[in-house]
Order: structure tokens, then sequence, then C-alpha cells
């Protein structure tokens, strides 16, 4: 139970991000000042200790850090606690195949190849993608954007906002703008008033969209002072991105989500959730029958489910194409529809979304209008190779490659 000035402390957003927990060893005294480190699984406690001892050799440039508020979503007796596998470094991490020195790599979606002013994505011609911040409430470890992401000092300037500014208003063709990151919310309000008053005066602009995890990881962010400046900029969407049931759950003293998604909505921002399939994390129909709901019941439409995009470090959270197929088709019978989210497929190389429908595809022979066709061989460790070819918006094919035991 918090006691007053502590809840006091709890509630400013600010505190979460200066009192963050960064290291093994910072997550162990944390454990013991919340009495919770006797209780601790020891196959946890294992874990912590071997990132303690090898984080040095990882040369982890994607930092550990994680909000006071979030963990205490972790089940410290559950060694498969979903929330956390989610936040704690592991040597899987540092061990896949994908070749850590290529930087493209670690740029499989093409996003800086396709970038005419730093920090501004360029991609589909109707919308822009602008990283206004590059940090976040906590790093998860499968991010995308591991190149960037946890490194603050990165994150384009307050004079590179004018040159991305200057290339909005000069491309007309441009429809809609996303604010991305890291975390755009990580910025002040005065900032986030500054940009959205200087993209509402862009006249062919139909769409603000700001992508933020905050919702989830640190929802004392969505104060009274944010939602009434997002509310001078109507309509503005926001996308989030709950993983797992349990991030909504109420589980502390109040239930910030709710009470957030609330004052969102009655300022008349539209709020959606974006999720990404992660093995170990919510890899069921369960679990995505039951965070479909639990949106719902928040006041958070479905919108998208993600394939986990080939980072280095994130092979042991990808979840094979045809798993997720079949987790959709079960939700059809479980689901009402509009607590249903799109399935996609960032194609590598810069190739964009793809929508992966359930009826696009028959029991043995994969055809259709997403997917082309699957080849399969047996490589020496007799695990399958899987090739999935796809057809992008453009109608250029891109190969997906999946290494299935
Ligand atoms: S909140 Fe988003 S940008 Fe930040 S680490 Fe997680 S996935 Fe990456």
């Amino acid at each position: 139970m918090l006691i007053e000035n502590e809840s006091y402390k709890f509630d400013s957003w600010h505190w979460q991000l200066q009192n963050r927990i960064d290291s093994a060893e910072k997550v162990i005294l944390w454990l013991k000042e919340n009495n919770l480190f006797e209780q601790i699984s020891p196959l946890i406690l294992k874990r912590i200790k071997t990132w303690q001892k090898l984080a040095p050799s990882w040369q982890i440039s994607f930092r550990f850090a994680v909000s006071p508020y979030y963990l205490r979503f972790v089940d410290w007796q559950n060694a498969d606690c979903p929330i956390l596998r989610q936040i704690l470094p592991s040597p899987e991490e540092f061990n896949d195949k994908i070749d850590k020195s290529n930087l493209d790599d670690w740029d499989p979606l093409a996003e800086e190849k396709n970038m005419p002013v730093r920090g501004l994505t360029h991609r589909y011609p109707d919308r822009v993608l602008w990283y206004l911040s590059h940090s976040c409430a906590l790093y998860c470890r499968f991010c995308m954007r591991k190149r960037k992401v946890s490194q603050a000092e990165s994150a384009p300037s307050q004079k590179e906002w004018e040159l991305i500014l200057n290339y909005i208003r000069s491309h007309r063709e441009i429809k809609e703008v996303i604010l991305s990151g890291g975390d755009p919310l990580s910025l002040e309000d005065k900032h986030i008033d500054y940009i959205l008053k200087k993209l509402r005066e862009i006249d062919h602009l139909y769409s603000i969209r700001i992508h933020t995890r905050m919702l989830v990881t640190l929802p004392m962010r969505i104060t009274a002072s944010l939602a009434k400046i997002l509310a001078k900029h109507y309509p503005i969407t926001i996308v989030t991105h709950f993983n797992h049931p349990k991030e909504l759950e109420n589980n502390i003293e109040k239930n910030y989500v709710k009470q957030a998604v609330r004052l969102l909505r009655m300022s008349g921002v539209d709020v959606l959730n974006q999720t990404v399939l992660l093995r170990g994390v919510n890899d069921s129909a369960k679990i995505q029958e039951k965070l479909n709901l639990k949106l719902l019941t928040s006041g958070i439409r479905a919108y998208y489910l993600h394939r986990c995009d080939e980072i280095p470090g994130t092979e042991h959270f990808r979840v094979p194409l045809e798993k997720g197929i079949k987790i959709l088709k079960a939700l059809r019978g479980t689901n009402p529809g509009i607590s249903l989210p799109r399935y996609m497929v960032d194609l590598p190389g810069g190739g964009g979304k793809v929508p992966l429908e359930v009826n696009y595809l028959t029991s043995n022979n994969i055809k259709g209008d997403s997917i082309e066709n699957k080849s399969t061989s047996a490589n020496h460790s007799k695990k399958k190779n899987i090739v999935y070819s796809l057809v992008n918006w453009e109608g250029k094919s891109f190969e997906i490659h999946e290494r299935q035991s």
C-alpha cells in the first residue's frame, strides 16, 4: 500500500521517468525495498544474475530501463511472466543468427534510407513518420528501432524540427503525419503543443497520429493539461501498444489506464491499439481473445496485430506466420468484429505493410492476393526453412524467410 505522499510521487510522470529502474543492481534493490526479493522464482533470479554478470560482454547499446509503474505488473514467482519477458535482457538476444555488423539488419524496414530530412521517413507517398524522441518509459527487448531508441541524445534537435516542418509543407502529396519515436509523449507539453499547432496550419494534412506506448508503460503521462492540448488540435488519433491483458489489469490502487483513456476520449481523441505477436508473451488465441476484449472494455479499439520485425536479437520472439493466421481465425469465433485486429507484416527491405487475411489461405497450398507461394527445405539442423513470397502495395515481390523446428 502506498502512503499518501508516495502516492503523489507515483502519480507524477516526471517522477516515474526520473526514477526508472535501469540496471540489474537496481532491479534487485527495488525487489528488496518492495519486500518481493524473498518470493522471487529462483529461475528469474538466475536470469538477473546472468544478465548482471554478462552484460559488459553483451555490449548492450540498447539500454535496459523500466518505469516503477510497469515493474509492478511483473509476477516474480512466474519464470514465464509475459511482462518480464518483454523487458528483461536475455542471452537469446545476443545469440541469434542475424549479422549484427550489417547496418541494413538493424533497419530492415529501410526507414533510414527513405529519410529525406534527418528524423523523417517518407516511404509511402501519402504519409510521413516523424521520430520526435528516442526515449521511452521503458525499453522493449523486441523494439524494431533498437538502432537509435534508448539513445536520447541522437533524436533530432528542435532546429531540425523546422527542416522537417518545411519538408512536410513543401510536399503536398503528404496527407498524414505519424509522430513516433521512441515515444513522442516523452516530450514536454509545450513542445507537443507547438508541433501540433504547426502541423494543423498545413492545409494539405488530413490526419495526425501519435504512436505512443505511454498508455501501457506510464499512463499518468495523460494529464489534464495534455488532454486539453490534444483537444485544442482536434482531431488527433493515438495509437498505443498493449501486448498482454495483464497490462490492462487493475493490480494497483487505481486503474490508471481506464482513467487515461477516458480523459483522452472525452477530449475527442480516438484511441487505437497495435500489438506485436511475441512468442512466450501473447502467441495464443486465448491471450489474444482476452487482450482484445479488455481493450474493448477500456475504450480502446483493436487496430493491428504485427509480426515481430527481423531485428537482431529478436528471433526468439518471432511467431511463424501460419500460427498468427490461426490465432486470427480463432478470434473470429470469440470476439466482436470491433475487437478484431488486422494481422500485418512489414516487408523487409522497405516494402511496406501488407495485411494477411485469414480467408486468403487454403490448408495445404498457400495462394492468394497477399501470399503467393511457400517453399520449404530442410537444413542441417533439421529445421525447416520456409520462404513466403509476398506482394506489396506497389505490386513488388518480397520474401520472408522463417526457420521452423
Ligand atoms: S516503447 Fe516502442 S519505441 Fe520504445 S522501446 Fe518499446 S517498442 Fe521501442
